[in-house]
């Protein structure tokens, strides 16, 4: 009875400490660093499918070739249950060693994996990962291991499925799902941080709208379709085009921005050049076509423009791009105050 009280006491502190991890390796850690008071392991492995990665919390005497017996019995176990990935090659191994035994009772360098105990790691009917007990020795686990395991496995798998949830919402609410730039609400919040930079620091600010050119033609002709693979591809050229610092955002429909920190209206031009040149001379494939397209670009900058606020700064981009389709279209304009 007293056993069974500490045991609890033991798997209580360990689903504490797997509830409140923020990572999956730090799941792994909270759960290898209790685990050793409720069994004897070599290893301890946790494959997680979103990541196809395997992480594995083991003993530092731990040879390679145990290691890479149990992350091939694991993967072909994962398998077995019917999910991807099927195959070592496609997971990555993290292994983080630690002291499990006294020196004395170093893991023979030929150890071979002689006991396991795996679980579905599974949460409303998805298994999203699986997680084992490896040891060296034989018949190392009971039923009651079993027992203590699966609950501890029900407390990993329900955190493992909260970070999925919640890198889901995260991606989400930063980047544009079509072009995979950051979307419009994250321009926002990137824009506060530069403009305080900016403004406050007296560092150069410069802000580049881009809108394509008689875009809608593009959907009448070849339909909606192709028109998002353009969007696509212009989204990539985009990024190909600036500096590491800079942040390229959609916008809106066919409308991008970018924020270029440090960068003079001379710089801005420079980038808004290369980008108008880079688009113009791209043949994008549409359906069996290929169509020439261009851009309009206009730039706003700080202090260069006297804004006072990041949305003086925006609505001057936009009212220079105004001047760049009334100029004729496939140019660059700087913001005038005129
Ligand atoms: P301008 O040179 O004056 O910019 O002409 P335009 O045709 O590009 O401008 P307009 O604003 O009249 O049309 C923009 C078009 O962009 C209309 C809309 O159908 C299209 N569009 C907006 N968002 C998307 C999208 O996500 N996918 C596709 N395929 N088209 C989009
Ligand atoms: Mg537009
Ligand atoms: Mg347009």
């Amino acid at each position: 009875m007293r056993l069974i009280v500490k045991n609890l006491n033991i798997l209580r502190s360990i689903l504490n400490a797997i509830n409140t991890s923020f990572e999956v390796k730090e799941i792994v850690e909270s759960a290898g660093d209790n685990l050793p008071n409720l069994f004897q392991f070599s290893a301890l492995g946790v494959l997680w499918k979103e990541e196809s990665t395997l992480y594995l919390y083991q003993e530092e005497s731990c040879p390679p070739s145990f290691t890479q017996e149990l992350a091939v019995n694991m993967v072909r176990v994962f398998s077995i249950l019917g999910e991807e990935p099927n195959d070592l090659s496609r997971v990555t191994l993290q292994v983080e060693k630690r002291k499990l035994r006294p020196s004395h009772m170093a893991m023979d360098p030929k150890a071979t994996l002689k006991s396991y105990l795996i679980l579905p790691l599974a949460v409303e009917e998805e298994i999203v990962g699986c997680a084992s007990l490896n040891s060296d020795q034989p018949n190392a686990y009971d039923a009651q291991d079993l027992q203590f395991f699966s609950v501890i496995g029900y407390q990993m798998a329900a955190t493992l499925k909260h970070f999925q949830r919640f890198s889901s919402v995260k991606t989400m609410a930063v980047f544009d799902t079509l072009t995979t730039l950051y979307n419009r609400r994250y321009f926002e919040e990137r824009l506060v941080v530069e403009a305080q930079k900016s403004f406050y620091g007296g560092s150069s600010l410069s802000l580049v709208m881009v809108d394509i050119d008689h875009f809608k033609k593009v959907n009448d002709t070849f339909g909606h379709t192709e028109g998002d693979k353009v969007l696509q591809e212009i989204a990539s050229l985009l990024k190909a085009s600036v500096r590491k610092k800079d942040t390229v955002a959609r916008y809106g429909g066919e409308e991008f921005i970018l924020i270029l920190p440090e960068a003079g209206v001379e710089e801005a031009t420079m980038i808004s050049e290369r980008i108008r040149k880079l688009v113009e001379k791209t043949l994008f494939d549409v359906g069996q076509a290929h169509i020439n397209l261009t851009v309009s670009l206009g730039i706003s900058n700080f202090p260069g423009h006297r804004a006072r606020t990041k949305e003086d700064l925006v609505k001057m981009a936009d009212q220079a791009l105004y001047d760049a389709k009334r100029g004729g279209r496939n140019r660059v304009c700087v913001f005038n105050p005129g």
